[in-house]
């Protein structure tokens, strides 16, 4: 299998598209092809692991790792993706927990999948890869666990200081080691920009090997398609139904692999995003211009993007706005609603949900009787509420339990720098500390 880029240049490997990131022309990667899928040609695969091996083994066709992808498959999935039953009084609604990894949120599977694929082709004790990672709360503690401690690789966290929740702040500040940590004093956006320039800067480049690890990298979203294939696969076994799902959707990483999933044959009906208020792709999606602007924030704040890079990936494959419209819908969602919705679950169903994910309950409630209905509603949950306890707890009247990788994470001492959002003083950071 081969990657082409977004915006046409030639194509790569798997290997070369997971190591660069980005493709040299500025664009993004995606397979040339995607494999073709029926239901029935996953029976006897039970598992998950089993799901993700069938799925991806030809994605991996002609890349050096293709000997290795049982291993970077146990290395990914090595905690469970449940899905739980709500008791709804109007059809079915589930929810996918994507939280139960080592960070508490569903980074944590494009993070560990990329940590095996890159420690595997690039980890070098001389002259280590330089993981650059923009985050707006979650990925970030999610890559510096993936890859702290493995030798040969590096990684520089850059989060717009103030801007996330102090337990995800502990996560992305806790590592030390192979791990620096910066606290940049701006917006997400400018996280990202000036990841992008660093990346483009041939000197700085070739002294620390960069290499990125944000959701641009095509080896965060392979692994994502997976709890899509496999939770879409037990649906149909029940029910002989496809699945619908919601996704609380920011850099729309999340979201795009749901659709790569659809498109390889998967039994998936409707793909529903949820938007906080940042709404370009909302407003894109009715039909108004692609408008990239500054992110607000919002209570779902991993959401809290204005220019969300993988929109490229679906234009390039799924076309202009009308026909993205026909495969995709997008609702946004207020900080009101969500604070309503985090209370609602709590009080209907004894859930505890973080705001990212009670964007997705409250699209579910605002569906009418008949949808509801007519499809079988799978809802994301993106992250474990006790990661944002300060906005739930006060809603729900109750504190959240810690789960336990989250305990030792507080537990650790932290180390953070705090840099403008520019590249002299990203280089100074770099040079001084490594
Ligand atoms: C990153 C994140 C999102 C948004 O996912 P995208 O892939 O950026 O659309 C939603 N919820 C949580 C908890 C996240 O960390």
């Amino acid at each position: 299998m081969m990657y082409r880029s977004t915006r046409g240049a030639q194509s790569v490997k798997l290997d070369d598209a997971l190591v660069s990131g980005i493709a040299s022309d500025g664009g993004l990667y995606l397979p040339e092809s995607l494999p073709s899928f029926r239901p029935d040609d996953f029976s006897g695969a039970d598992e998950l692991k089993d799901v993700a091996y069938i799925v991806l083994e030809p994605l991996f066709k002609a890349s050096s790792l293709a000997s290795d992808l049982e291993a970077i498959i146990n290395e990914t999935f090595s905690f469970p993706i449940p899905v739980v039953d709500l008791p709804v009084e109007t059809g079915s609604c589930r929810l996918l927990e994507l939280f139960h990894g080592p960070t508490a949120a569903f980074k944590d599977v494009g993070a560990r999948f990329l940590a095996a694929c890159l420690v595997r082709l690039q980890g070098d004790i001389d002259y280590p890869l330089t993981i650059l990672v923009a985050t707006s709360g979650d990925t970030g503690g999610a890559v510096a666990a993936a890859f702290n401690e493995r030798p040969g690789i590096r990684v520089v966290v850059l989060y717009p200081d103030g801007r996330v929740s102090e337990r995800q702040e502990q996560q992305l500040t806790c590592w030390g080691d192979n791990v620096l940590s910066l606290a940049i004093q701006g917006s997400f956006d400018q996280c990202q920009g000036l990841v992008k320039e660093a990346m483009a800067d041939e000197a700085l480049t070739k002294r620390h090997r960069f290499s990125s690890a944000n959701s641009i990298n095509i080896g965060r979203l392979l692994p994502q398609t997976i709890y899509y294939a496999y939770s879409s696969l037990s649906n149909w076994r029940k029910n002989h139904r496809e699945a619908s799902f919601i996704v609380p959707t920011g850099n729309l990483g999340n979201a795009f692999a749901c659709y790569l999933a659809r498109k390889m044959g998967l039994p998936i009906d409707r793909l529903t995003l949820a938007t906080n208020s940042n709404r370009i792709i909302v407003d894109f999606l009715s039909g108004q211009e692609w408008l990239p602007s500054n992110s607000i924030r919002t209570l779902a704040s991993a959401m809290d993007v204005g220019n969300p890079s993988n929109m490229e990936r679906l234009r390039a494959d799924g076309g202009e706005a009308t026909d993205l419209a026909e495969q995709i819908t997008a609702k946004s969602v207020s900080d009101e609603e969500i604070q309503q919705d985090i209370r609602r679950n709590f009080s209907e169903f004894g859930y505890a949900s973080c705001p990212h994910t009670a964007t997705a309950s409250f699209v579910w409630r605002t569906l009418s009787t008949q949808e509801k209905l007519a499809f079988d509603w799978i809802l994301v949950a993106t992250a474990h509420a006790a990661k944002f306890e300060q906005t739930v707890e006060p809603l729900i009247g109750e504190e959240v339990p810690v789960p336990r990788g989250l305990k030792d994470i507080l537990k650790k001492d932290s180390n953070v720098l705090q840099a403008n959002p520019s590249l002299p003083a990203l280089a100074v950071a770099l040079d001084e500390s490594f």
